[in-house]
């Protein structure tokens, strides 16, 4: 999380944080700094979202506890929290997605909320945001996976397989393999949280997306390696990627490969 340095008119603390509003700012691009200079432009004491979430995965501090302006007459009890994009003209990026519902998971936990007590903003105001393309039922499926990693990673000293299961998602690795991915792509708080045994299920599903999405696995299963080695010897495929999906265009030449009697 990153607090910049900025100037504020007057900033009222929040006495107690009961709800989480999700938006967008409704522009395609548009950094933190943008939403501050354009909300002081109108007025406002600074940026109106207590916290801020840009598409290069920079994190922001904006009014943290201190009441925001983001959903009129829902406030004084409330933090506004927003992912950058324009989710009624795209799709939200599966990184930045996952990313997000990391980042709503800790303020929930940090505030005792449940998923019940995180809203859109239109579910409390006249508008479309976060976005109707905004993918909120898994949004709010995996904010609502209480189950802890801690107790499906086995301890540090054992070699069990790590088995993550987060709303749709299933994923199942070596304990090394997940500590070299957490290694490679996670984030500090990631690690801090995984040497704690705090690390939540939706955490490690991140750690795991963000590994496997940059390697895809390169191990072939044991029922299909005999005829993926003798296919890769004939030439029909690269021997690449073996867990890669195939396109009907890949198909057709793989086909034609065979048909070639390679
Ligand atoms: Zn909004």
């Amino acid at each position: 999380m990153i607090k910049p340095t900025l100037r504020w008119g007057s900033l009222t603390p929040i006495r107690q944080v009961r709800r989480i509003i999700i938006h967008h700012p409704g522009a395609v691009r548009y950094s933190y700094l943008q939403v501050h200079n354009q909300h002081r432009g109108q007025g406002w004491s600074g940026a109106g979202y207590n916290y801020y979430l840009q598409k290069n995965h920079e994190y922001y501090e904006l009014r943290g506890l201190n009441v925001g302006a983001h959903a009129a007459n829902n406030n004084s009890d409330s933090l506004g929290v927003c992912v950058e994009g324009n989710y009624d003209v795209e799709h939200i990026d599966e990184e930045l997605f996952l990313r997000f519902v990391q980042e709503v998971r800790k303020l929930m936990r940090q505030h005792g909320l449940t998923a019940n007590d995180v809203y859109r903003h239109s579910d409390v105001g006249n508008t479309s945001c976060p976005g109707r393309n905004f993918p909120w039922a898994r949004f709010k499926r995996l904010i609502g996976q209480t189950e802890e990693v801690k107790s499906i990673v086995y301890g540090p000293k054992e070699k069990e397989v790590i088995y993550v299961k987060a709303g749709d998602f299933q994923w199942a690795s070596g304990k090394e393999r997940f500590e070299q991915i957490l290694n490679r792509h996670g984030n500090s708080n990631e690690q801090e949280a995984y040497k704690n045994d705090e690390l939540t299920v939706s955490d490690a599903f991140g750690v795991l997306a963000k590994g496997v999405l940059a390697e895809p696995s390169q191990t072939v299963p044991d029922t299909h390696k005999e005829a993926w080695e003798d296919l890769t010897k004939r030439g029909v495929f690269n021997g690449k990627n073996p867990n890669h999906p195939i396109t009907r265009a890949q198909q057709a030449t793989v086909a034609k490969r065979i048909e070639d009697g390679m």
